[in-house]
Formats: structure tokens, sequence, C-alpha cells
């Protein structure tokens, strides 16, 4: 056979290849035409994209490209009869009614383009009645108010923006009685440094608003479990599960909201829930004259239409059947120049550098890879979940891994990630390979991509500092969920961000605005591109090292190690309760221990492995591929059927965050409260099992099958 020394030769010059190969310049000419126009989901726009993309992997060599589309139920406002929100008096004339539209700043953009802010899925309808501040609308919000005495029940509630998923904040307000939800950019997130916005800085100017989804499942509403073709089985809007939302919610700027806010009557707020609009903020109920009322008008409307995943094939030579996925939705509120276009221009590039080496004849990635541009994720990740819906069989035999990238650049300070833990290692060598993008911190001596991540984002896990980068753990949110929920594919999401040290804010302040704009990337977030082509890179060696090692890059100790530190995390908050309650508890950890044993041992056969014997090699690689999948039980989560990993989930109390053993955290949720706690206590005795099962199964598919 040949000996080791060359295989790694030419992986090497491969490798390099790929990354030099990289050229900012492209990106910044596809970014440029991507944001040309606004591209919602289902608009003839946004289908324009789909073509223009499917003709440039034709165009760069790929082997196949296929359109896959579905018919879908998206939301519009109706621009006949816009939405908007009154204060009325007394006898009911209007003392402020909300503009529709942001303002428009960038010369050249004009205000009929886009569609102004709103939020997905809101139901139609006129509401009125007292307005009450509920600060960030989470959970725990609620109990501040109770606490104060203040109900929201039959009010609208007022909530910032930040923090946790908008679509949470709806479904919270909700269960509280709220018959309406108005949802604001307080600048003490969007605005930090109060004079500097749009255009001249990125902070968020005062008519800007943040448009986005509250509809908090994933995939397309009417179709839970399966793929959105003709064949298809609708549901009506009234009966699906989970539930589209019932109260009506709206988006706005801080100009706006201080109009809303200044003539609120009641207490004065505790000082973390005051923001950044110079008035008092005040709980209410109710404005100061008690005759005044607070009246949202909405007339957003559900529609089907139909929008297209592209899906671009560059085949495997020695394993086509076994796929690397990498993902990105094409779908933008407006332009889009961040969310999600700057990880479009990133994808395209690194598509283009793969088929290009592949073009030459001088290289073919031993497996395949699948280059996915997902319609309508801003919807709720419909066109990837009806896609694994779609190809779910398929995806659970052969996909190996799947790359995800949302937005790719929102600041340029450091790399995050998003990972499960198979992939930790692959992640941490493919940002050691790629040159820091910032001339500074290489003076400064951290010459990677990896040396500026471990030095911004040290790892501390349950109090213990690791001389390792942070990674972050997969809640929702972008693309990855259903393809790691449903399919079991072991995930990384991966962007340049921003120093969350110096702003402590949600997310980068233009998202989901009208000025997410081209402009914006080129004057104020990456001149030179240079952030985005050092993203590209990362995505580049990590396709090609997925694609091509002989023996996948995935370490199981990582699993091992992972699981017990998150046991770890939900022991501190939980292990008196379920020790006083579970009598066998402590069999998680033993179960833990036992899955770390069969993980080393696997990985020393892995380490041996006859390199020179396919059959051999694919034995490991299959069983390294099913581990993630072994997390997954048909069942799904006792109360979210359609989240079927038993370890990692999204928070059901904020779909942005993940929660670990996430049947436990639902089931043991305000369990005090509940009507019948004994029949709850039960629920996770049975949970319990489950997740000892699981693990243990898990740990059987890593046995020695020779
Ligand atoms: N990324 C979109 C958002 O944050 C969709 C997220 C989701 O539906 O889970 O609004
Ligand atoms: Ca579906
Ligand atoms: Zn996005
Ligand atoms: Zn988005």
């Amino acid at each position: 056979g040949v000996p080791d020394s060359l295989i790694q030769d030419a992986e090497l010059s491969i490798r390099d290849t790929l990354l030099k190969s990289i050229d900012n310049k492209n990106i910044e000419k596809y970014l440029s035409r991507l944001t040309e126009k606004p591209h919602i989901a289902g608009s003839v726009e946004d289908e324009d994209l789909a073509e223009y993309i499917r003709q440039f992997w034709l165009d760069v060599g790929f082997d196949e490209v296929q359109m896959a589309p579905y018919d879908i139920l998206l939301s519009y406002p109706d621009m006949d009869n816009p939405n908007f929100i009154e204060v009325l008096d007394g006898s009911e004339q209007i003392i402020y009614r909300t503009p529709i539209e942001e303002d428009v700043l960038t010369p050249g953009k004009n205000n009929t383009e886009g569609i102004p802010p709103f939020n997905a899925y809101s139901p139609k309808g006129i509401v009125e009645g007292n307005l009450v501040y509920v600060n960030y609308g989470r959970v725990e919000d609620y109990i501040e108010l109770q606490k104060a005495g203040i109900n929201v029940t039959g009010c609208v509630a007022i909530s910032r923006y930040g923090r946790i998923f908008r679509g949470s904040k709806v479904d919270i307000a909700q269960k509280h009685g709220a018959i309406g939800l108005i949802l604001f950019s307080d600048p003490s997130d969007y605005a930090v440094d109060g004079q500097n916005v749009y255009p001249d800085d990125w902070w968020l100017p005062g008519s800007g608003a943040q448009r986005g989804t509250i509809f908090t499942g994933g995939g397309d509403p009417l179709t839970p479990g399966y793929p959105a073709t003709e064949y298809a089985y609708r549901y009506g809007e009234s009966e699906v599960k989970p539930p589209l939302p019932k109260i009506p919610a709206h988006p706005i700027g801080y100009t706006v909201a201080r109009e809303l806010l200044i003539n609120m009557t009641g207490d004065e707020v505790p000082d973390k829930w005051r923001g950044g609009i110079n008035i008092t903020y005040r709980y209410g109920p109710g404005f100061i004259d008690n005759n005044w009322k607070i009246r949202m008008n909405i007339s957003t409307t559900n529609v089907r239409k139909n929008s297209t995943n592209v899906i671009g094939f560059i085949k495997g030579k020695i394993e086509p059947d076994r796929y690397i996925l990498f993902g990105n939705h094409r779908d933008a509120w407006v332009y889009g120049a961040i969310d999600p276009s700057s990880g479009t221009a990133v994808m395209m590039e690194t598509s283009r550098a793969l088929a290009a080496l592949v073009k030459s004849g001088k290289w073919r990635p031993r497996r395949s890879i699948v280059f996915c541009s997902w319609a309508a994720e801003e919807y709720g990740l419909i066109g990837s979940t009806e896609w694994v819906e779609e190809y779910i069989k398929n995806l659970k035999e052969r996909a190996v891994a799947y790359l995800n990238i949302d937005i790719s650049v929102e600041g340029t300070d450091t790399l995050r990630s998003k990972t499960t833990p198979l992939l930790y290692r692959a992640v941490y060598e493919a940002t050691k390979m790629v040159e820091n993008p910032n001339p500074e911190e290489v003076t400064a001596g951290r010459k990677s991509v990896y040396d500026t991540w471990l030095y911004n984002r040290p790892w501390t896990i349950n109090n213990q500092s690791h001389n390792l980068p942070q990674m972050e753990s997969m809640g929702s949110g972008s693309d990855y969920a259903p393809i790691l929920q449903r399919a079991g594919v072991t995930s990384v999401d991966f962007r340049y961000t921003y120093d969350k040290k110096a702003y402590n804010i949600s997310g980068y302040p233009l998202y989901h605005s009208q000025y997410e704009t081209f402009y914006a990337v080129k004057n104020i977030i990456d001149p030179d591109f240079e952030y985005h082509g050092a993203v590209a890179k990362v995505g580049v060696e990590l396709a090609r090292s997925l694609a091509d090692s002989l023996i996948i890059p995935f370490n199981v100790s990582d699993y091992a190690w992972s699981l017990e530190n998150l046991r770890v995390a939900f022991d501190k908050e939980n292990g008196d309760k379920m020790r006083a309650k579970i009598e066998n508890y402590d069999d998680l950890e033993k179960v833990i221990q036992h899955f770390d044993r069969a993980a080393d041992e696997f990985g020393e056969r892995m380490k041996n492995v006859d390199k020179n014997n396919p059959i051999l090699t694919r034995l490991i690689n299959d069983q390294l591929v099913l581990l993630e999948k072994a997390f997954l039980d048909p069942a799904g989560l006792p109360m979210r059927p359609l989240k079927k990993h038993m370890v990692i989930a999204e928070s059901a109390y904020d779909s942005y965050a993940s929660s670990s053993f996430p049947g436990l955290v639902d089931l043991l949720f305000e369990i005090e409260k509940a009507t019948d706690p004994d029949k709850r206590w039960e629920q996770i005795k049975q949970h319990f099992a489950v997740i000892l099962h699981t693990i243990l199964s898990a740990a059987s598919t890593l046995r020695d099958v020779t």
C-alpha cells in the first residue's frame, strides 16, 4: 500500500491549494449581487436567486444540481391595509399612530422595495387594552411582574427585543393571558453608543425595527413531520401542532417605543429593567390618563407559496454514498447583507474553490460534498426541515456531517462555533490552519483564527478552565437544528462575531432591519472582506477534512467528556430535586462512565485500524457516523415529539438556547406549581429510564464489530 507519510503529503498540498484559492474579492462580488434586491422567502426575487445559485454551481463545475421546491405556509403584511399601533384617548381619538416603514438612510435605496417590519405568522386582528411593560418577556420577567402585583391578562404587553428568541416571547406572553405583544429594539441593546448609528456605524437608528418569525415550531406549519410536497396532507391552520401564535405581535424601533412608553403609569421598574430610552420606565398597566388605551391593528396574513432549496453535488470518488452537507439559507427579510447573504457569499466561494480543484482533474474528494441553499429559513427553518423530512431515510443512512453557515461575519473579534462534541477537534484543527485576518492580532503573536479564538474565548466549563477555545452547544435558530434533531447528523455552525465582553448585546444591532445592506458590510463591518475570507477558509478546510480523510475526523472521547460536563451542569441545577424522587438517579453517572470506557476502547481501535483495508476503514467510519444517530429516540422528547435527540435540544423557553437533557428539564419546569406533580414525577421516571437506555445503546454502537 501507499505509506502513511505519502498520503499525508498529498493531503497537505490539497489543503494548502484550497486555502490559497479562497479569494476575498469573489466573496465581495457575490455579496453585492445577492443583496441587489430584497429577497424574502416566497418572492420572485428569492426564487430568481435560487436560479442564480443553480447556474453558478453548474458553471463552476458541480456534477449535479437539483431544485427542491416545497408548497409551504408563509406570512406577509397586507400592504393595502398596513400594520400599525395607536394610542387612543377616552373618546377613541387617535393621539399617536406608528409609522409603517423604516426611514430611508442609504442613498439609492428606496422605501417601497422591501416589506416593512412585521412579525411573521402574527394572527391578524385588532386588539385594544392597557399596556404592560414586561422587560425581555422571559419566564423570569413574568415572575418579577407577579411579585410586583402586576397581571398581564387582558393587556397588551410591550417587551424589549434580545436575550431570547422572539417567538418564545410571544409564546410566554400568550401563556400569561396577554392579548397582544409589541416588540421593540431598546437602545441599551441596539444603540449602546447612542450617537453613532447607521449609516455611520453599526448601531441601529431610531426608526429601525427587527422583523422576524414568531412561530416556535420548525418547518412548514401545515405539514409537521412530513414533506410539503404535492402529496402532503395539510392540517388546518387552527389545528396544527405545534400551534401557530394566537396573539398579534408587531415590532417597532426605539423612536416609536418612546412615544408609547413615555405616557405609561404604574410603579417605576427596578434598575435592571430600565432600558436606554430617556424616560422613566414603568410597569403600567396603562397610561397616565387611565382613559387612554393602546390598539394594535395587524393585517398580516398567512398564505401558501412555493419556495425552493437548491441542492448541488460534488460526487465523491470512493464513497459517493457518504455525504458531507454544507448549507446556508438564502431568504432574507430585506437585503440580508449580513443575514444570510454574508454566509451565502462565503458558501459560494467555498464551493467554487472545491469545484475548481475537482474540475482541474487533480483531485476529487473521497466522499460527496452536498451544498444546500435553503429556502424560507427565516419563517422557521422551513426549507431545511422539509428536505430532511423528504429524505430522512437517506440522510440517516448516508449523511456524515453538516456544516452550517448562516450569518458569516457579524463582527471582527473572534470566530465562534456551535458544535456537537464529535466535531470539536475537527473545528479546532481547521481554525489552526487559517491565518488570522486581523493584522494587530498577528503582531501580538496570535497567528491563526484558532489563537485569537482561544485568547478571546477560553473555555470554562462548570467553573473549570480548559486550554481550549469555547464551543457553544446547539439550540435552534438556524438550519442545523432539524438536521441534528431529525436525522442525527453531527453538526457545526460557525461565524466571525463581535466582542461580547465589550458589548452586552444579544446580536448585531442591524439584525433583520432594512439597514442590513451591502453598504453596511462594505463600509462598516468588513471593507476588505478579510473576515469573510477567513470564514470561507475554515469552511473549505472543514469540508475537505471531513470529505477526504480516510478516517472521518470525529473524536468519540469528546462525546464522553461532553456528556459528563452536561451531567454535572444538570446536577448542579436539579440534583437535589432528582435525588429526592428518583431512586436510581446516580445511574446517570454510571452509564456515562460506561460510555466513556466504550469511547476509549473505540478510540484505540480507530487509531490502530489497518488503513489499507477498505472494509475495515469503512466499518470504523460507519460506527463513527452512527454514534450521533444513536442519541435519537424515535418517540422524541416527552412534550416535543419532533425533537428526537435525548441529550441536546433547543430550550422550550428560548429556542435559541440549548438545553441539556431537555426532556428532564421540560418536565421539571415549575413542577412545584403543577396540578398533578405525582404524575409529572412518573413521567420523569419514565423519561429518565429512556435517557439511561439511550446512552447505553449509544455505547453499544461503539463495540468491536470485527
Ligand atoms: N433564524 C430565524 C430567526 O432567528 C428563524 C429561527 C427559528 O425559526 O428557529 O428569526
Ligand atoms: Ca413538513
Ligand atoms: Zn439567518
Ligand atoms: Zn435571520
